[in-house]
């Protein structure tokens, strides 16, 4: 029982424009209300931040509603049941819920949320690896990307590489028999693509220069690109374009490098070299992971396997506290970490 029924929770204050900003954000003291019968309250352990939520500031319609102005944001998160008054959802059970970005929350029914055994891995991964970012790696790279056991001779190139999917993406791509390429942002994360992923090449998009990643591909995929996996967009996917083999396939992921533009989602100018995708008879398909949960159970076994085989390595970058989630979600489009972004509440 908690002796004192205040917590914190983190307010969309403005929309942010362009990059956001600490000063779009507000910490606010609310009041935990007393439990109703079939109640129960959880204090979350840890929340993920991630590239959409940028979408969702804005006031416009997408796959999802716009976050509402002085409301808490939301998102993934794992807490652990501290009171009940519903038998189905236990004291000391942990869940897995779309309540993020606040210390406490009740749920009147226990629907969307979902219970986590903390036993079998560090509860944090259900956010990562194993979570939703996992699914989505999976997802892309297997089903959207058409990846199969033939992998052996396809080239793959992943964007945002060393990052939490990009990470995921190469290394299920290594484990099927392909020749992976990947693009990320500093030497460090070079090196742990090379080292830790274990993929076969990884150059820093910084250093090469944005309008030098043709090129860079063309020397470092001699073969050409079977697929690429885009978590970034703009010059990243000209690039791709320019190096892509005939029937390749282009799995839109993510489009990182445009989300802060003011006038995402409607292009500053057409893509400069679409054509190729009809010359090269290329199929380009976007996907959303929420579409795909029917695959959770089909994930979860592979990627387990996976792990205890030692095949997937990840890193995570973690910020302590709730006051300092709007920190991570900024530093996600500064590059400003390893791995998979949380929060440590
Ligand atoms: P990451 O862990 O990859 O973090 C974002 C990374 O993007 C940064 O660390 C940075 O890495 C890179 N980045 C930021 N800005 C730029 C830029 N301007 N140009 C190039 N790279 C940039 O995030 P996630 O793994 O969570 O997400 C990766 C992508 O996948 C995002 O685009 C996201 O929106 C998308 N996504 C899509 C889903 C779907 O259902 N379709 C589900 C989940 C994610 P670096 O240092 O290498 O530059």
């Amino acid at each position: 029982m908690l002796d004192e029924r205040l917590g914190h929770e983190i307010h969309l204050k403005d929309r942010p424009l362009g990059t956001p900003t600490e000063n779009e954000f507000e910490l606010v003291k609310v009041n935990i209300p007393r439990l109703k019968q079939g109640h129960f309250l959880v204090r979350n352990l840890w929340m993920s931040v991630d590239p959409y939520m940028r979408g969702r500031m804005r006031d416009a319609k997408s796959y999802l509603p716009p976050f509402q102005l002085n409301k808490p944001l939301e998102g993934d998160c794992v807490g652990q049941i501290i009171e009940s008054k519903n038998n189905q959802f236990k004291v000391g059970e942990y869940v897995h819920s779309n309540f993020g970005w606040r210390e406490f929350w009740t749920s009147m029914s226990g629907s969307g949320i979902t219970k986590i055994n903390p036993k079998s891995i560090p509860i944090q991964h259900y956010l990562g690896v194993l979570g939703r970012t996992g699914l989505t790696a999976y997802v892309g790279i297997l089903k959207i990307g058409e990846l199969k056991n033939e992998g052996k001779n396809n080239t793959v190139f992943v964007s945002a590489a060393s990052g939490a999917v990009g990470s995921v993406a190469c290394q299920i791509a290594k484990i099927m028999g392909c020749h992976v390429v990947g693009s990320t942002g500093s030497p460090e994360k070079v090196k742990w693509l090379l080292d830790e992923a274990k993929i076969d090449y990884a150059f820093n998009y910084k250093e090469v220069g944005e309008d030098n990643i043709s090129p860079q591909l063309g020397k470092v995929c001699p073969n050409g690109i079977d697929i690429y996996f885009d978590n970034v967009g703009g010059n990243h996917l000209y690039a791709a374009l320019d190096n892509m083999n005939p029937f390749g396939r282009i799995v839109l992921c993510g489009m990182i490098s445009q989300y802060n533009v003011p006038s995402f989602p409607t292009p500053q100018s057409g893509s400069p070299n679409l054509f190729l995708a009809i010359s090269n008879r290329l199929k380009i398909q976007g996907f959303i992971v929420r579409d795909h949960y029917h695959m959770l159970s089909e994930f979860h076994t592979n990627m387990s396997k996976w792990i205890s085989e030692g095949k997937i390595k990840w890193e995570e970058t973690v910020f302590e506290g709730l006051k300092n989630a709007p920190k991570a979600f900024i530093g996600l489009f500064k590059g400003e970490k390893m791995g998979k972004m949380l929060v440590k509440i």
